[in-house]
């Protein structure tokens, strides 16, 4: 299955320990929120969980494998590190659609994906117009293109209205529920509170806590 498991896993940039020793791990079928201070280490963490940071030590796999050896990345993992970048003068639509030419999927997932994070009446409409929180969900419709097990969100819910924060709620935890692996970061427990049912905290590249929302909170 999608289980994410990070061990031992360490990046150090010159004197600073970015990711100190961490290990922890993600069960499929839940929303699991990595949560630490800017600066903890949470997107090296998921770079290298991607295979685009190398790790100085340590490992991360995905469902078993390392990212470089899945047999069908695009199918196992989809990723929004940041709000969507498209050519400013391209529709959604086409936007995807390039992406999957370039991936090998079937045009028609362009149109399913647009469909599954509700921005079919936007799909024919130039990115340029889109709202930060259309971006955010090209990004993840972006992300959604292989249909694959595992998701994994780098801040999906910043600069978002609370409309917005309250769909990505409704949009991770029907993914979660489907059997599909959840790991979405932030910085803020206020997010993680709605967002999330089980938790991995982080500081400065050490592992804090893990452990289901409310328990952690509980014990905090
Ligand atoms: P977070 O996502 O939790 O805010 P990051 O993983 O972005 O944390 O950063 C962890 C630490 O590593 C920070 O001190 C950051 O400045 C540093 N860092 C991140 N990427 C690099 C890099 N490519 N080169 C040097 N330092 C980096
Ligand atoms: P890599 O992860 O392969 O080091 P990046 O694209 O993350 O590549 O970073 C390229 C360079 O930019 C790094 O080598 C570093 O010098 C600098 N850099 C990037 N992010 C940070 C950061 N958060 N703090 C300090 N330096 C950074």
């Amino acid at each position: 299955d999608g289980q994410i498991t990070v061990s031992g896993l360490t990046k150090r940039y010159k004197n600073l320990l970015a990711v100190d020793g961490l290990s922890f791990t993600v069960q499929s079928g839940r929303v699991t929120g990595f949560l630490g201070p800017n600066g903890a280490g949470k997107t090296t963490t998921l770079r290298m969980l991607l295979n685009l940071v190398t790790p100085t030590a340590g490992t991360a796999t995905i469902g078993g494998a390392r990212y470089a050896d899945l047999t069908d990345p695009v199918r196992t993992v989809g990723a929004v590190l940041e709000a969507s970048a498209a050519h400013r003068g391209r529709t959604g639509r086409n936007h995807l659609r390039v992406l999957c030419a370039a991936a090998g999927l079937p045009d028609h997932r362009a149109d399913d994906v647009l469909e599954l994070v509700g921005l079919t009446p936007a799909a024919k409409r130039k990115f340029k117009g889109y709202s930060l929180g259309m971006r955010q969900r090209l990004g993840i419709a972006a992300a959604m293109l292989g249909d694959p097990k595992v998701l994994i969100l780098d801040e999906p819910a910043n600069g978002l209205d609370p409309e917005g924060i309250r769909w990505m709620r409704g949009f991770l935890q029907s993914l979660a529920k489907q059997g599909r692996t959840v790991l979405v970061s932030s910085h803020l427990l206020s997010e993680m509170e709605l967002l999330a049912d089980d938790v991995v905290i982080i500081a400065a590249g050490k592992l804090v806590r893990q452990g289901p929302v409310a328990e952690v909170l509980a014990s905090m």
